[in-house]
């Protein structure tokens, strides 16, 4: 969990029991995303020089994509840095919303670019121009295809060592833009066998991936900013809630703010049952929901009369 140590004195009357102490975990996952950062954005840099000297869109689209990864690794760090403000009185739930804010200013880099390499694509195609100094446009597809494989390498092994997803999938985007780098080199080499088109084609292909990710990003910022979540955390909660002695049923809501996951539980007790016992069977129903919920970072609870 992030963040959620020293929340739970705030507003809290049902702290989780255990908070599961991540900081070293924490800080070489930072560790490994700014490494990596650093490592496309040279990547990005040695390849956009090289798209400007043979006028490769293949090579510029994906050195916009590189170089908008690192954006999106900047803004994450940022969005993570605000996050970890504690409440005030105007912002009573904390700065969680940081991150999903931080995630539209991603999407917009994303679509950007993407928008900035198909048009390039689009307009080299129309003026059939062509593409010089082929032998070292192939080499910077290279560079680009290194830079993610090193890059992804790295993440899926920092990954694994401290249990992250969030590492791993990473470690697959930077994999799945090594392909995009092969695309561009694909063309570079076709244009090398006499095709003129071949980089321009390349162009559009590695746009179609960048809109690909910018799809994702959107529908995933889109998806918590809406307060979605997934429908197991609901049916779990729920479940474990109406399990616990004393609670005769129980409705649960849920949403992401950043990566707090907050759980509000409205549990139907005997009407006669006390304040102080409706509290009692709360704080078990929280420990219940933890245990069941690991990820939560966050929990309500509200008793009703039956
Ligand atoms: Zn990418």
């Amino acid at each position: 969990m992030h963040m959620t140590e020293g929340r739970q004195d705030q507003g809290a009357a049902f702290p989780l029991a255990k908070l599961r102490d991540d900081a070293a975990d924490r800080r070489q996952a930072n560790r490994a995303i700014g490494v990596s950062a650093v490592g496309l954005a040279l990547t990005g840099i040695a390849e956009l020089l090289i798209a400007l000297l043979t006028g490769s869109v293949g090579l510029l689209g994906d050195a916009l994509h590189n170089l908008s990864d690192v954006s999106t690794s900047a803004l994450v760090f940022l969005g993570f840095r605000v996050s970890r403000r504690t409440p005030t009185v105007r912002h009573t739930y904390g700065y969680d919303r940081a991150e999903d804010i931080a995630g539209l200013g991603i999407a917009v880099v994303i679509w950007a670019s993407a928008a900035l390499a198909g048009v390039e694509s689009i307009h080299k195609i129309i003026s059939n121009s062509g593409t010089t100094h082929v032998g070292i446009g192939i080499a910077g597809a290279a560079i680009g295809i290194l830079g993610n494989q090193l890059v992804a390498r790295y993440k899926l092994v920092v990954g694994r060592r401290i249990g992250s997803a969030a590492l791993i999938a990473d470690a697959r985007h930077s994999w799945l833009d090594a392909l995009s780098s092969a695309g561009a080199l694909a063309g570079l080499v076709a244009v090398a066998l006499g095709f003129r088109w071949g980089d321009p084609v390349a162009g559009l292909a590695v746009t179609g991936f960048i809109c690909h990710v910018g799809w994702e990003v959107t529908r995933d910022t889109a998806h918590r900013l809406m307060d979605g979540v997934e429908p197991e955390i609901i049916e779990r909660a729920e479940a474990v809630a109406a399990e616990v002695p004393g609670v005769l049923h129980a409705h649960a809501r849920a949403r992401w703010t950043g990566r707090i996951l907050r759980i509000e539980v409205e549990g139907w007790v005997d009407a006669d049952v006390t304040a102080r016992d409706a509290d009692n069977v709360g704080r078990a129903v929280a420990d219940a929901v933890e245990a069941a919920i690991p990820e939560i970072g966050s929990f309500a609870w509200s008793a009703r009369a039956a």
